[in-house]
Protein backbone atom coordinates (compact mmCIF):
# COMPACT_ATOMS: atom_id res chain seq x y z
CA UNK A 1 0.00 0.00 0.00
CA UNK A 2 1.57 3.69 -1.09
CA UNK A 3 -1.14 5.31 1.22
CA UNK A 4 0.08 5.65 4.80
CA UNK A 5 -3.66 6.41 6.09
CA UNK A 6 -3.66 8.64 9.75
CA UNK A 7 -5.50 11.30 11.78
CA UNK A 8 -4.41 14.57 13.10
CA UNK A 9 -4.20 14.28 17.74
CA UNK A 10 -2.82 11.84 19.68
CA UNK A 11 -4.97 12.00 22.60
CA UNK A 12 -4.01 12.37 26.14
CA UNK A 13 -0.35 11.90 26.85
CA UNK A 14 -0.77 9.53 29.90
CA UNK A 15 -2.81 7.32 27.18
CA UNK A 16 -0.39 7.56 24.68
CA UNK A 17 0.95 3.86 24.56
CA UNK A 18 -2.91 3.05 24.68
CA UNK A 19 -3.76 5.27 21.68
CA UNK A 20 -0.92 4.58 19.19
CA UNK A 21 -1.83 0.37 19.98
CA UNK A 22 -5.33 1.09 19.15
CA UNK A 23 -3.99 2.84 15.70
CA UNK A 24 -1.87 0.28 14.76
CA UNK A 25 -4.34 -2.26 15.54
CA UNK A 26 -6.63 -0.14 13.24
CA UNK A 27 -3.87 0.01 10.43
CA UNK A 28 -2.92 3.27 10.75
CA UNK A 29 0.58 4.02 9.78
CA UNK A 30 1.05 7.93 10.47
CA UNK A 31 -0.58 10.47 13.03
CA UNK A 32 -0.06 14.35 13.24
CA UNK A 33 0.94 16.37 16.56
CA UNK A 34 -1.48 19.35 16.61
CA UNK A 35 0.77 22.12 18.67
CA UNK A 36 -2.00 24.29 17.53
CA UNK A 37 -1.83 26.22 20.64
CA UNK A 38 1.22 25.97 21.42
CA UNK A 39 3.80 23.49 21.66
CA UNK A 40 2.26 21.04 24.75
CA UNK A 41 5.21 18.71 24.73
CA UNK A 42 8.11 20.39 26.93
CA UNK A 43 10.56 17.77 28.11
CA UNK A 44 12.86 15.83 25.89
CA UNK A 45 12.64 12.74 27.81
CA UNK A 46 8.54 12.91 27.24
CA UNK A 47 9.36 13.37 23.08
CA UNK A 48 11.74 10.34 23.15
CA UNK A 49 9.35 8.03 25.09
CA UNK A 50 6.44 8.88 22.75
CA UNK A 51 8.91 8.31 19.71
CA UNK A 52 10.09 4.82 20.71
CA UNK A 53 6.43 4.43 21.18
CA UNK A 54 5.54 5.79 17.45
CA UNK A 55 8.57 3.13 16.31
CA UNK A 56 6.94 0.36 18.21
CA UNK A 57 3.49 0.40 16.80
CA UNK A 58 5.05 1.58 13.32
CA UNK A 59 3.13 5.02 13.24
CA UNK A 60 5.53 7.81 11.20
CA UNK A 61 4.87 11.00 12.93
CA UNK A 62 4.36 14.67 11.98
CA UNK A 63 3.79 18.22 13.35
CA UNK A 64 1.27 20.82 13.14
CA UNK A 65 2.76 24.16 13.80
CA UNK A 66 0.90 26.39 15.93
CA UNK A 67 -1.47 28.79 14.26
CA UNK A 68 -0.44 31.85 15.56
CA UNK A 69 2.21 32.01 13.02
CA UNK A 70 2.38 35.00 9.85
CA UNK A 71 5.87 35.25 8.04
CA UNK A 72 4.26 37.94 6.21
CA UNK A 73 3.32 40.55 8.84
CA UNK A 74 4.25 44.31 8.58
CA UNK A 75 5.24 43.98 12.63
CA UNK A 76 8.20 42.91 13.01
CA UNK A 77 7.83 41.26 16.21
CA UNK A 78 4.90 38.97 14.92
CA UNK A 79 7.36 37.53 12.65
CA UNK A 80 9.72 36.97 15.41
CA UNK A 81 7.71 35.66 16.92
CA UNK A 82 6.53 33.16 14.27
CA UNK A 83 9.32 32.13 13.26
CA UNK A 84 9.84 31.15 17.05
CA UNK A 85 7.46 29.15 17.06
CA UNK A 86 8.46 27.33 13.60
CA UNK A 87 11.53 26.50 15.55
CA UNK A 88 10.75 25.44 18.95
CA UNK A 89 8.10 22.88 16.84
CA UNK A 90 10.84 21.56 15.03
CA UNK A 91 13.33 20.89 18.00
CA UNK A 92 10.15 19.19 19.88
CA UNK A 93 9.24 17.41 16.18
CA UNK A 94 13.20 16.44 15.95
CA UNK A 95 13.23 14.92 19.38
CA UNK A 96 9.72 12.85 17.89
CA UNK A 97 11.69 11.57 15.06
CA UNK A 98 8.50 14.08 13.20
CA UNK A 99 9.27 13.77 9.77
CA UNK A 100 7.81 17.16 9.36
CA UNK A 101 6.47 20.00 10.27
CA UNK A 102 3.05 21.49 8.55
CA UNK A 103 2.33 24.96 9.10
CA UNK A 104 0.53 27.93 7.80
CA UNK A 105 2.74 30.59 5.83
CA UNK A 106 0.81 33.83 6.34
CA UNK A 107 -1.84 36.08 4.66
CA UNK A 108 -1.54 38.74 2.68
CA UNK A 109 -2.97 41.62 4.25
CA UNK A 110 -1.93 44.73 2.42
CA UNK A 111 1.46 43.06 0.68
CA UNK A 112 0.90 42.81 -3.11
CA UNK A 113 1.73 38.56 -3.98
CA UNK A 114 5.14 38.98 -5.24
CA UNK A 115 6.51 40.79 -2.19
CA UNK A 116 4.46 38.76 0.27
CA UNK A 117 6.11 35.57 -1.72
CA UNK A 118 9.70 37.11 -1.15
CA UNK A 119 8.85 37.40 2.34
CA UNK A 120 8.05 34.03 3.45
CA UNK A 121 10.46 32.93 0.95
CA UNK A 122 13.20 34.83 3.12
CA UNK A 123 12.04 33.61 6.61
CA UNK A 124 11.95 30.27 5.41
CA UNK A 125 15.34 30.14 4.32
CA UNK A 126 16.39 31.69 7.92
CA UNK A 127 14.74 29.31 9.75
CA UNK A 128 15.99 26.28 7.50
CA UNK A 129 19.59 28.49 8.22
CA UNK A 130 19.16 27.63 11.77
CA UNK A 131 17.49 24.86 12.01
CA UNK A 132 19.08 22.52 9.54
CA UNK A 133 22.22 23.98 9.08
CA UNK A 134 23.44 25.01 12.60
CA UNK A 135 21.77 22.55 14.88
CA UNK A 136 21.78 19.18 12.06
CA UNK A 137 18.09 18.71 12.75
CA UNK A 138 17.34 16.59 9.77
CA UNK A 139 13.13 17.58 10.15
CA UNK A 140 12.25 18.97 7.16
CA UNK A 141 9.14 22.61 6.67
CA UNK A 142 6.42 21.60 5.47
CA UNK A 143 3.86 24.80 4.05
CA UNK A 144 0.80 23.86 3.55
CA UNK A 145 -1.53 24.20 0.67
CA UNK A 146 -4.16 26.50 1.68
CA UNK A 147 -8.11 26.98 1.26
CA UNK A 148 -8.35 30.75 1.37
CA UNK A 149 -8.11 32.22 -1.63
CA UNK A 150 -7.09 35.74 0.39
CA UNK A 151 -4.58 33.90 1.99
CA UNK A 152 -0.84 32.77 0.72
CA UNK A 153 -0.85 29.36 0.07
CA UNK A 154 -2.06 28.45 -3.65
CA UNK A 155 -0.50 24.88 -5.08
CA UNK A 156 2.10 27.24 -7.49
CA UNK A 157 2.96 29.36 -4.60
CA UNK A 158 3.82 26.29 -2.42
CA UNK A 159 5.58 24.57 -5.47
CA UNK A 160 7.87 27.65 -6.18
CA UNK A 161 8.58 27.56 -2.65
CA UNK A 162 10.25 24.07 -2.82
CA UNK A 163 11.98 24.60 -5.65
CA UNK A 164 13.45 27.96 -4.68
CA UNK A 165 13.94 26.94 -0.60
CA UNK A 166 14.66 23.16 -0.93
CA UNK A 167 11.55 22.73 2.29
CA UNK A 168 9.19 19.74 1.94
CA UNK A 169 5.09 20.75 1.41
CA UNK A 170 2.06 19.66 2.52
CA UNK A 171 -0.93 19.26 0.27
CA UNK A 172 -3.72 19.69 1.89
CA UNK A 173 -6.59 18.25 -0.79
CA UNK A 174 -9.65 19.55 0.75
CA UNK A 175 -7.62 23.21 0.62
CA UNK A 176 -7.22 22.82 -2.70
CA UNK A 177 -10.88 21.88 -3.81
CA UNK A 178 -12.10 24.62 -1.30
CA UNK A 179 -9.66 27.24 -3.38
CA UNK A 180 -9.71 26.27 -6.82
CA UNK A 181 -13.21 24.15 -7.07
CA UNK A 182 -11.85 21.04 -8.44
CA UNK A 183 -8.03 19.06 -7.61
CA UNK A 184 -6.57 19.44 -10.76
CA UNK A 185 -4.16 16.14 -10.18
CA UNK A 186 -2.41 16.92 -13.42
CA UNK A 187 -1.36 20.23 -12.47
CA UNK A 188 -0.25 18.91 -8.65
CA UNK A 189 2.04 16.01 -9.82
CA UNK A 190 3.33 18.38 -12.33
CA UNK A 191 4.45 20.73 -9.78
CA UNK A 192 4.80 18.46 -7.16
CA UNK A 193 7.33 15.31 -9.02
CA UNK A 194 8.99 14.77 -5.43
CA UNK A 195 8.28 10.60 -4.99
CA UNK A 196 7.20 11.23 -0.94
CA UNK A 197 3.87 13.33 -0.37
CA UNK A 198 2.77 14.53 3.38
CA UNK A 199 -1.12 15.57 2.63
CA UNK A 200 -4.10 15.98 4.52
CA UNK A 201 -7.49 15.11 3.71
CA UNK A 202 -11.43 15.57 5.27
CA UNK A 203 -14.80 17.06 3.42
CA UNK A 204 -15.12 20.67 3.22
CA UNK A 205 -17.81 23.32 2.93
CA UNK A 206 -16.51 26.27 0.73
CA UNK A 207 -17.83 29.22 -1.53
CA UNK A 208 -16.35 31.66 -3.60
CA UNK A 209 -13.63 32.78 -1.41
CA UNK A 210 -12.69 29.78 -0.54
CA UNK A 211 -12.60 27.40 2.73
CA UNK A 212 -15.30 27.71 5.36
CA UNK A 213 -15.04 25.06 7.39
CA UNK A 214 -13.99 21.27 7.28
CA UNK A 215 -16.46 18.73 7.56
CA UNK A 216 -17.07 14.67 7.80
CA UNK A 217 -15.60 12.82 5.02
CA UNK A 218 -18.59 11.36 2.79
CA UNK A 219 -17.97 8.48 1.27
CA UNK A 220 -18.02 10.10 -2.26
CA UNK A 221 -15.40 12.29 -1.49
CA UNK A 222 -12.70 9.29 -0.46
CA UNK A 223 -13.67 8.02 -3.77
CA UNK A 224 -13.16 10.93 -5.98
CA UNK A 225 -9.77 11.66 -4.04
CA UNK A 226 -8.78 7.95 -4.76
CA UNK A 227 -9.39 7.58 -8.29
CA UNK A 228 -7.43 10.86 -9.10
CA UNK A 229 -4.01 10.10 -6.29
CA UNK A 230 -0.92 9.07 -8.56
CA UNK A 231 -0.04 5.09 -7.79
CA UNK A 232 3.73 6.08 -7.54
CA UNK A 233 3.96 8.38 -4.86
CA UNK A 234 4.57 7.07 -1.14
CA UNK A 235 1.69 8.93 0.51
CA UNK A 236 0.92 9.94 4.32
CA UNK A 237 -2.56 11.14 3.92
CA UNK A 238 -3.53 12.89 7.46
CA UNK A 239 -7.27 12.89 8.20
CA UNK A 240 -8.31 16.89 9.68
CA UNK A 241 -12.35 16.24 9.67
CA UNK A 242 -13.87 17.04 12.88
CA UNK A 243 -13.84 13.40 13.74
CA UNK A 244 -10.66 12.46 12.35
CA UNK A 245 -10.44 8.80 14.11
CA UNK A 246 -13.26 7.87 12.71
CA UNK A 247 -13.27 9.35 8.86
CA UNK A 248 -9.50 7.93 8.57
CA UNK A 249 -10.98 4.34 9.59
CA UNK A 250 -13.48 4.83 6.87
CA UNK A 251 -11.49 6.22 4.39
CA UNK A 252 -9.11 3.70 4.65
CA UNK A 253 -11.63 0.65 4.51
CA UNK A 254 -12.67 2.12 1.35
CA UNK A 255 -9.16 2.44 0.16
CA UNK A 256 -8.70 -1.21 0.86
CA UNK A 257 -12.19 -2.22 -0.86
CA UNK A 258 -11.21 -0.99 -4.06
ZN1 LIG B 1 -4.56 20.86 6.55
Amino acid sequence: MNIKFGPVGIGKLKDIEKTFKEYSELGFRCAEIPFTYGVYIKEKETAEKIKHLAEKYNLELSIHAPYWINLNSEDWEKIEASKERIIESCKVGEWLGAKVVVFHAGFFSKINREETYNNIKNRINEIQEIINNRNKWKIKLAPETMGKINVFGSVEEISLLVKETDCSFCLDFAHILARDKKIDMKKIEKLFPEKEWHAHYSGIEYGEKGEKRHIPTKDAYWEGLFEKLPKDKKIRLICEAPEPVKDAINGLQIYLSR
